[in-house]
């Protein structure tokens, strides 16, 4: 059966669900398309920072008047491998809830507002029918459907469908494992715990009903090494960093909460359009360490909500979009990319021992790391 709607949005993670709610109320019918089941638990810091949340209660999402209990951090705790510590303020204060709690709140939203939701399918081919439509197949349980859409908006992650490519070269590119667990019993103060080990590092941050979020970013050259399942590659990490692997040991890991991602590569540019716009890491992979990815997503979905909602009432040309979204996405992340790929540079050199003592050297270096790759607090969004 051939189903036609006005959107169709890859992926219901915070940027494909929060794009599907911003579309649904400009009037827009829209499909949001997942192939997992939700909620679902997601490979992340879940360290919320003053955008993401200023940016979700733009969209009405308030977890705390959702009736989760958010953590609250004001300042970043690094912890080196050879022993040396410091602090660096926050610039406004954070927060850390599961994306397992977050995403859920995001598709009830969506829901209200009269999206359509259809989890645990798999997208499997996008074409173009012609100047403004498209085809999107998907399969379920070995069932195929189809639906036509004026526009399509890729929110697919990390993992692009069959058929869409990068556009740059991917070769030669250092490829990361991310793995996260959450902990009962680790007791974490207002602060986002930073332990930077060979290979990658590791953070310790405090969610939502006593828990803590330990996920971390490591080279697959590391992982290897460490074993397999997420609860080894913590255990194997942690035993390289005396002070990771006290912290560790004083909780135990949540089962089930338990997940990974790879390969993770990281953007060098962002990649707004492929035959239709991307939104969240499908436009760009920014590295965790800077904790802005979830903020990235809601801003690049509230960017191309608005130029789509001008496409789909027929003020701009498919054409005339991309040019549109492109520009916008340029002029939003570009410069921010750059600086967010030194500072990873910075987390992985061999000399990070050296780190702190520059940090002390240079007055502001230290508040300039932590602001440097944030959007700025008082955009509007639309
Ligand atoms: C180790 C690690 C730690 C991080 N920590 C933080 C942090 O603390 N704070 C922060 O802000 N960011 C953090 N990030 C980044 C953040 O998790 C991402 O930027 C964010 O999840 C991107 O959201 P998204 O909606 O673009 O993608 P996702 O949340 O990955 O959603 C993509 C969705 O698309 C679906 N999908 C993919 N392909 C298909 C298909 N073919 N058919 C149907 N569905 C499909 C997937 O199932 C998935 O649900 C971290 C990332 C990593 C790896």
């Amino acid at each position: 059966m051939l189903k036609q709607v006005d959107a169709i949005v890859i992926g219901a993670g915070i940027a494909g669900s929060s794009c599907t709610l911003e579309l649904t109320r400009q009037g827009h019918k829209t499909l949001l398309l997942d192939r997992l089941s939700f909620p679902r638990h997601k490979t992340c810091g879940e360290f919320m920072s003053p955008e993401t949340r200023e940016m979700l209660e733009y969209l009405g999402v308030n977890p705390h008047r959702h009736g989760a209990e958010p953590s609250s951090m004001d300042k970043a705790h690094i912890i080196l491998p050879h022993g040396g510590e410091f602090e660096v303020p926050l610039p406004g204060r954070a927060s850390g809830i599961s994306r397992y709690t977050l995403d859920q709140l995001l598709h009830e939203k969506a829901s209200e507002s009269g999206a359509d939701i259809v989890t645990n399918v798999v997208v499997t081919d996008i074409h173009k029918l012609d100047t403004n439509s498209y085809e999107v197949i998907t399969r379920q349980e070995g069932v195929e459907a189809r639906y036509q859409a004026k526009a399509v908006i890729g929110a697919f992650g990390t993992k692009r469908p069959r058929g869409v490519s990068h556009s740059q070269s991917r070769e030669g590119e250092q490829v990361y494992v991310g793995v996260k667990s959450h902990y009962s019993g680790i007791h974490v103060p207002s602060q986002v715990e930073m332990y930077f080990c060979e290979g990658g590092y590791v953070g310790i941050s405090p969610i939502e009903n006593g828990l803590a979020n330990a996920a971390a970013l490591l080279t697959l050259d590391a992982v290897q090494k460490l074993g397999k399942s997420v609860t080894d590659i913590l255990e194997g990490v942690s035993r390289t960093h005396a002070k990771l692997a006290a912290r560790l040991a004083e909780g135990s890991p949540v089962p089930g909460t338990q997940v990974s991602v790879a390969p993770v590569r990281l953007s060098r540019v962002p990649e707004p359009w492929s035959d239709f716009p991307h939104i969240g890491d499908a436009l760009l992979v920014l590295p965790p360490l800077c904790g802005d990815g979830m903020s990235i997503a809601l801003r690049s979905a509230l960017l191309c909500a608005r130029s789509a909602d001008r496409y789909l009432r027929g003020h701009l040309s498919l054409s005339g979009w991309k040019d549109q979204y492109s520009r916008d996405a340029d002029r939003e992340f570009r410069q921010l990319l750059r600086r967010a790929r030194i500072i990873q540079r910075l987390a992985f050199t061999k000399a990070n021992r050296l780190y702190p003592g520059l940090i002390r050297l240079v007055p502001g270096l230290a508040s300039y790391l932590a602001k440097a790759t944030r959007l700025t607090e008082t955009r509007t969004f639309v």
